[in-house]
């Protein structure tokens, strides 16, 4: 499965940073928008989704809340940590999968 960086939309008005896209920036009213890239952040909480209605026996999925570099804020699934879960304040990379997934690994 291929991935590329993830890619944050920053208002060209205001500089709101936000993920995923919206049509008008929720800061400003501004449709004005630019790409960055966010290849890294910080993770801001964790979770841990064990069941799943429909997905009975396909293992718990992690995922993180994190503050971007950029400024937005995104929900990123986490490698399955082998070390356990990923701490508040912990620094991650960022990526995107084909399916629109975005995957969070520790730095
Ligand atoms: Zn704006």
């Amino acid at each position: 499965m291929s991935e590329t960086t993830l890619t944050i939309f920053r208002c060209r008005a205001c500089g709101e940073a936000l993920f995923p896209a919206r049509y008008r920036c929720p800061r400003c009213g501004a449709a004005d928008w630019r790409d960055e890239d966010a290849p890294s952040g910080v993770t801001e909480e964790s979770t841990v989704v064990r069941h799943r209605v429909g997905a009975l026996g396909a293992g718990d999925i992690h995922l993180a809340t994190v503050r971007t570099d950029a400024g937005a804020v995104v929900i990123a699934r986490l490698d399955a940590p082998a070390s356990g879960p990923v701490r508040a304040g912990e620094p991650v990379l960022l990526t995107i999968d084909n399916a629109k997934r975005v995957l969070a690994r520790p730095r």
